[in-house]
C-alpha cells in the first residue's frame, strides 16, 4: 500500500457520465474505478450527491477509507474559480452551476477536502505527468472532440492565467470572419478542427447533394450526431466527402499547433480527445506536416514532439488527483 499523502480521489464531471478513480499520484496507478450518468436535470446539488456515490463506490473498489486519501480532486467542464472553489459556469448543465460552490458543497457531502478545476487542465496534467508528456518541461495538451480545449502547462506547471483561463486554443482565431463557433463568435479554431467541425462539413456536402456513405444516417434522423465512430468508418471506407472533411480539420489542427509552438515553443504538444482516440495516432501525421511548414524556427523541427494523448478517457480525474495532492498537501502546512 502507497503512503496516505500519495493517495487521492480524481473525479472527471461530464455532462454525460462522470467518472471517479482512486489514484496513486506518485504511480499514476489507479486502484479503484467507479461511473454513473452524470443526470444534470437533478441540478449541482443533486449531481454533487451523485459524485458523492461515485466516489464511495471507487474508495470500496480500491479498499480505502477516507483518512487514506489526501483529498479528492475534481475536473468541471467549463470556467472555475480554484482558489473561491466555486463553479462560475457550465453551459450544458444548466443555470443551477452558475457560481455554484462546489468544492464547499462536496467537502461537507463527502468529509474530504476538495479541489476543483477546470477538465481539460486536468487532463494536461494528467498527461504530463503520467501520459504522452512525460518527461517534458514545457507542454501544451489539445483535446479534440465536440469542442476543442487545451492546456498549458509550463516549468512543470499548470498554467491557468491572470483569471484562470489560459489554455482556450480552441477559440484562436484561424480565420477572420469565419464559420461559427460554439462560443458564439466566428472563425475560431473549435469551428474548423473539432469532431463537431468535421461534421458540418459532411452534412453540408450531404445536403448539397454529393454522394456519400453517411448520406443514410444524416438523411433518416437529424438528431442523430456524427460520432467520431462513424467518422472513422466513413474514412477508412474511402468516403471523399469525409476524407475531405477530416482533411480540412488536420490542416487546421496544424495550423493551430504552429500557433502554440510559436508562441511557447514547448518540448511536446499532447493531442487527445474522442477523434484521436477513434483515428490514431495516424491522424497526427498529417497533422506534423501543416505544423512544421509553419514553425518559424526550422532548427531541430522533429524534435518538437507532436504525439498522440496515452491516457484515454482517465486522463482528467488521473490529473484532477494529481492537483488535488499537490494543493491539499500545501493547504495542510
Ligand atoms: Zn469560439
Amino acid at each position: 500500500m502507497a503512503e496516505k499523502d500519495e493517495l487521492a480521489v480524481g473525479v472527471d464531471l461530464g455532462g454525460t457520465s462522470l467518472y471517479a478513480a482512486v489514484v496513486n499520484t506518485g504511480t499514476g496507478q489507479l486502484l479503484g474505478e467507479a461511473k454513473c450518468k452524470t443526470k444534470p436535470k437533478r441540478g449541482a446539488v443533486g449531481v454533487t450527491e451523485r459524485i458523492v456515490t461515485t466516489i464511495a463506490s471507487a474508495m470500496s473498489e480500491a479498499g480505502v477509507k477516507r483518512d487514506d486519501v489526501i483529498g479528492v480532486g475534481i475536473g468541471v467542464p467549463g470556467p472555475i474559480d480554484a482558489r473561491a472553489g466555486i463553479v462560475i459556469r457550465l453551459t450544458n448543465m444548466g443555470s443551477t452551476w452558475d457560481g455554484f460552490p462546489l468544492a464547499q458543497t462536496l467537502a461537507k457531502l463527502s468529509g474530504l477536502s476538495v479541489s476543483i478545476d477546470n477538465d481539460v487542465n486536468v487532463g494536461a496534467v494528467g498527461e504530463h505527468r503520467f501520459g504522452a508528456g512525460r518527461g517534458a518541461s514545457d507542454m501544451v495538451a489539445l483535446f479534440v472532440g465536440t469542442g476543442l480545449g487545451g492546456g498549458v502547462i509550463l516549468g512543470n506547471k499548470l498554467r491557468t492565467g491572470f483569471r484562470g483561463s489560459a489554455g482556450e486554443v480552441g477559440h484562436m482565431v484561424v480565420m477572420a470572419e469565419g464559420e461559427s463557433c460554439g462560443c458564439g463568435e466566428q472563425g475560431h479554431a473549435e469551428a474548423y478542427a473539432s469532431r463537431t467541425a468535421i461534421e458540418r462539413s459532411i452534412r453540408r456536402a450531404i445536403h448539397a447533394g454529393e454522394q456519400s456513405s453517411l448520406a443514410e444516417i444524416v438523411q433518416e434522423d437529424k438528431s442523430v450526431r456524427l460520432t467520431a465512430k462513424y467518422i472513422q468508418r466513413a474514412y477508412m471506407e474511402g468516403d471523399d466527402v469525409t476524407v475531405r472533411a477530416v482533411q480540412s480539420a488536420q490542416y487546421y489542427l496544424g495550423l493551430l499547433i504552429a500557433d502554440c509552438v510559436n508562441l511557447l515553443d514547448p518540448e511536446a504538444i499532447v493531442v487527445g480527445g474522442g477523434v484521436l482516440e477513434r483515428m490514431g495516432d495516424a491522424y497526427l501525421e498529417p497533422v506534423r506536416g501543416v505544423a512544421r511548414q509553419h514553425f518559424l524556427n526550422k532548427h531541430a523541427m522533429e524534435s518538437v514532439r507532436i504525439v498522440a494523448a496515452e491516457l484515454g478517457d482517465a486522463s482528467g480525474a488521473i490529473g484532477a488527483a494529481v492537483q488535488a495532492s499537490q494543493r491539499l498537501q500545501r493547504a495542510a502546512f
